[in-house]
């Protein structure tokens, strides 16, 4: 397990910091505290894009910048069920197993939660989520997230996951983690491994942003998932100065891809207090994956998605146009050509 640091002298003995980038760690992470492991902090040597999504910056505090933005605009906290569980889609719930993550992103969707105490699901919420679940056939998708899940302690994971195995009608459970990204080391684990295995409904969700974090380490945590038999797909957010280019999303997906990691989400981020400077307009997103569209088989295209605020859920959205006109459907096509086809 890589050495997880909080204050700035631990940052300082592996990563030398600017002035500027001092006085922001001093200013902000009495609001939004700093957490990274060490591998990852050492990653952001040489690596802009990760320096970007670990080290503070003073826009986080910035009241003109962050105005826009809400502590919890996708309203998590309402739709809860029993405690820790949330069922928004009929088919699929979402489990909250810990807030703790050893990496703080700075443009976390979670920060609100940052300074609350770190918890750990407790027996009787995993008590009260397992019944919840059995008692709800239509459930056939559990997501673990949190925080990361990947840091529970051992024992209570193989609980929850080998409670799913044995009910029937739960077919896939999905273990959300940047685990593979800032502690590859950790998934190397023949304990967790041989876990997973056992566990047999397992897919896992990682998070990899950038190409930069693709390293030799997190290629060997993710082929060892892979022979675990646990399908490896990735949820990435689009992120301004770190991964809003055509240039950067392809080189990244590309890479996943080649690492057999399937590109599954795409996400706008979404408008929290604290990470607004983090935010790249819609049209541009667009714009990039109608580029990605002309360059890539959709096998390495994620879904670029927003999630609507209140709670609406996900919206997938792709670049492609097309009108109807007097029963005929009118197509572009990826070179820019129209075609058009009958509506029959
Ligand atoms: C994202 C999410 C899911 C999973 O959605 P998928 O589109 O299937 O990945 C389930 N429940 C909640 C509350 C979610 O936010």
């Amino acid at each position: 397990m890589s050495r997880v640091l909080r204050t700035l002298p631990e940052v300082e003995e592996l990563l030398p910091l600017s002035p500027e980038e001092k006085e922001a760690f001093n200013r902000v992470s009495p609001i939004y505290p700093f957490s990274s492991t060490e591998y990852y902090l050492k990653l952001a040597e040489k690596s802009p894009a990760v320096r970007k999504m670990v080290l503070p910056s003073l826009e986080e505090i910035d009241e003109t910048i962050q105005s826009a933005g809400e502590d919890d605009p996708l309203n998590e906290e309402r739709d809860s069920k029993v405690p820790k569980l949330t069922h928004r889609y009929p088919d699929r719930v979402l489990l909250i197993t810990t807030n703790y993550c050893p990496v703080l992103c700075r443009y976390c969707m979670r920060k609100r939660n940052w300074r609350k105490p770190i918890f750990t699901i407790s027996e009787s919420e995993v008590e009260g989520a397992l019944s919840y679940i059995r008692s709800n056939p239509q459930v056939r998708d559990v997501l673990i997230s949190g925080g990361d899940p990947l840091t529970l302690p051992l024992e209570l994971l193989e609980r929850i996951l080998l409670e799913l195995k044995k009910i029937s009608h739960v077919e896939v459970v999905r273990i959300g983690t940047r685990i593979p990204v800032v502690d590859p080391e950790r998934v190397l684990k023949e304990e967790l491994l041989s876990l997973i295995e056992k566990a047999e409904k397992v897919w896992v969700n990682t998070h990899f942003n950038h190409p930069d974090e693709i390293t030799p380490e997190a290629k060997e945590a993710v082929k060892a998932l892979l022979k675990s038999g646990a399908p490896v797909n990735n949820q990435t957010v689009l992120l301004k100065g770190v991964n809003d280019s055509v240039e950067t999303l392809e080189k990244l997906f590309r890479n996943l891809q080649r690492i057999k990691v399937r590109p599954y989400y795409l996400f706008h981020c979404d408008p929290v207090k604290g990470v607004m400077h983090f935010s790249t307009p819609i049209t541009k997103g667009l714009e990039i994956l109608k580029e990605l569209f002309k360059r890539l088989s959709p096998l390495a295209i994620p879904y670029y998605a927003v999630d609507g605020p209140g709670g609406y859920g996900k919206v997938p959205l792709l670049p492609h146009r097309f009108r109807v006109e007097k029963g005929r459907y009118l197509f572009e096509s990826f070179n820019g050509r129209w075609f058009e086809m009958e509506d029959r």
